[in-house]
């Protein structure tokens, strides 16, 4: 069966398995007998340097890209040999990716990018919310709350810091469903507390 192009997004908060799914549409396609490849952005090497390393501990062997210089991805000696590509952590990837990522369709791939939509404070990141605007599909996936056992929404940091990339683990963020969250967020603004 000859592949079409078509651009699938799978996004979603932390710990809402879009690493999974992201594996699982590659096998899918290894099993049909088509050429997948594996990207990661470079700065992510929270596991390992070449491999994309699930919560639940699955791996699969990745290229690296610089996250600054993404159309080094045009410049990987099998990409056009290569039918089916997976991004993952596409929200730490610079604008410029949106551009590789035209160029890849335009050759007739099919790209899978798993990543986060909304950071620790509920804003959108700008590339996750652009590539969601010129996708075929994009498959929303939801993390459990912490606190009330709803879909969780959100990803809030457990320490202050404010800047908008920071890797971290369980011990860093936790998700949250959209209502816990305002509850979080606008206590004190409201003035009433949480049961
Ligand atoms: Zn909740």
């Amino acid at each position: 069966m000859k592949l079409k192009s078509k651009l699938v997004l799978n996004v979603g908060g932390m710990f809402s398995g879009k690493s999974t799914e992201l594996q699982r549409q590659g096998e899918r396609h290894e099993l049909r007998g088509h050429s997948v490849l594996y990207v990661k952005p470079s700065m992510d090497n929270r596991y390992s340097e070449n491999e994309i390393v699930t919560h639940n501990g699955n791996k699969v062997h990745a290229v690296s890209v610089d996250t600054q210089k993404p159309d080094e991805l045009l410049f990987i000696t099998r990409i056009m040999q290569t039918q089916v590509i997976c991004i993952d952590e596409i929200q730490f990837f610079d604008l410029n990716m949106i551009e590789a990522i035209d160029g890849l369709l335009k050759l007739g791939k099919r790209i899978y990018c798993s990543g986060l939509d909304l950071d620790f404070e509920g804003k959108p990141f700008e590339i996750t919310a652009l590539l969601m605007a010129k996708s075929d599909e994009v498959n929303k996936l939801h993390a459990v709350c912490d606190n009330c056992g709803h879909d969780a929404w959100v990803t809030p940091r457990k320490t202050g810091e404010k800047e908008q990339v920071k890797l971290g683990e369980k011990e860093n963020y936790y998700p949250l469903c959209r209502t816990c969250f305002y509850e979080e967020q606008y206590q004190g603004f409201w003035g009433f507390e949480k049961e």
